[in-house]
């Protein structure tokens, strides 16, 4: 059964990627249907473990600053300008400035742990993924809580997409946001888009001692150096980067990484082995030893990256009307400044749309096929 009118484009996904790009979309008075995946509770060995989205588990900083000297990092530091604006125009998202205090050591200096002087926000991702349901409705978002099982190409032009209900919708142009699941739709993407298994423990409430709420984050993610190094990798690593931040009434605490060789996803690792990973790398750093015994449940995601650091943002010539936009190291604040061109490109049409489709040139996206796209910096 073929189900409702199709709308001017369709979304698979529902995280940060998803919901505010069809918020942009919205804005453009396109109509705009997202399918999400219903939330999962898997229960594995004797612990009870949430898998949810790599949005739902993020510590979603915004440091005020580039991270890296591109054009991409220079608009990302501008996130928190976005993010005020979209809570002006649709009400609470989670964002709110924090202090941040940062800990370890940089290579050949003596370990460190300072209050950062440069301007820091965070998105509260608990106060998000709640509010954005909501806020998609209102805003005129039609949202679908089913899995898309397969996409086919229609005849004429646009995808048949099949739903875990049993149902199919119509798309005349259709985005694929569903971060680190977006390969399973679409095999044939480029291999710099890889996925790993993130792992965090939610504590119930902010460690008292710490003093009063703020984002405790390392100098340097070992995440980023490991994502790098995944297309060389033979056999599976895991690690434990210390990071804390104010979450819900509590706090998320620790980041558990393990990448895989190759391409699949494949199944979450074992909780309880990951709990105990995390909570012993949060033991050895001397930061976080004193909070690696509190008590607190894990919560593991799937989560999209691209090998080089670059997302994967743009349409598939291949595919005639099907986009991604996934791939993100740092989606709270690669989104919200990328949503607006990506919407602009797919809808407005003639000049507008060129030129946002330049704009994503400059910055090294929108042509996520092309060969050369595998070895771009
Ligand atoms: C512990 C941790 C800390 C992080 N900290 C930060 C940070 O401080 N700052 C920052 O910017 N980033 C951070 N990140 C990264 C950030 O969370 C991601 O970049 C971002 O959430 C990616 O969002 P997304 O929407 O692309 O993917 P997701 O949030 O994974 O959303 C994908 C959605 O697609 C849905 N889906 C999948 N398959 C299907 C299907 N077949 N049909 C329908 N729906 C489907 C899923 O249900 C999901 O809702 C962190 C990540 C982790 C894990």
């Amino acid at each position: 059964m073929v189900v409702g009118p199709a709308a001017d484009v369709v979304i698979v996904g529902g995280g940060v990627a998803g919901g505010v790009l069809a918020l942009a979309l919205r804005e453009l008075s396109a109509s705009v249907t997202i399918v999400d995946a219903p939330a999962q509770d898997a229960v594995q060995a004797s612990s009870r473990t949430q898998v949810c989205s790599a949005s739902a588990l993020s510590y979603g900083a915004l440091p005020g600053w580039p991270l890296a000297p591109t054009p991409l990092a220079r608009m990302a530091a501008g996130a928190s300008k976005h993010w005020r604006r979209l809570q002006g125009r649709h009400g609470a998202l989670g964002w709110r400035p924090c202090r941040l205090r940062v800990h370890g050591a940089a290579a050949g200096l003596r370990a460190v742990s300072a209050w950062w002087p440069l301007p820091f926000a965070q998105v509260d991702s608990a106060v998000l993924m709640a509010r954005l349901p909501l806020i998609l409705a209102a805003a005129g978002v039609t949202c679908r809580s089913a899995r898309v099982e397969q996409l086919n190409r229609e005849p004429t032009a646009g995808w048949m997409l099949h739903l875990s209900d049993g149902t199919s919708l119509r798309a005349p142009q259709l985005v694929l946001a569903a971060g680190a699941h977006c390969r399973h739709l679409w095999p044939a993407l480029p291999s710099r888009l890889r996925s790993s298994w993130a792992a965090a423990l939610e504590l119930p409430s902010y460690p008292a001692v710490l003093g009063s709420a703020a984002a405790w984050l390392p100098l340097s993610f070992g995440r980023v150096g490991l994502e790098r190094r995944a297309a060389s990798l033979s056999q599976p690593e895991w690690l434990v980067d210390g990071g804390l931040v104010p979450w819900a009434a509590g706090a998320l605490l620790g980041q558990h990484t393990l990448v895989r060789p190759g391409l699949e996803l494949g199944a979450p690792p074992p909780p309880v082995e990951v709990e105990r990973q995390l909570r012993q790398g949060l033991e050895a750093q001397s930061w976080g030893a004193s909070l690696a015994t509190l008590p607190g449940g894990l919560r593991q995601a799937a989560v999209s990256f691209c090998s080089q650091g670059v997302p994967l943002v743009g349409a598939l010539p291949e595919a005639p009307g099907l986009w991604v936009f996934t791939g993100f190291s740092a989606g709270f604040s690669q989104v919200p400044v990328l949503a607006p061109l990506v919407a602009q490109a797919l809808v407005s049409g003639g000049s507008r749309a060129e030129a946002a489709l330049r704009r994503l040139h400059q910055l090294g996206l929108g042509q996520p096929n092309l060969a050369g796209a595998d070895r771009c910096p």
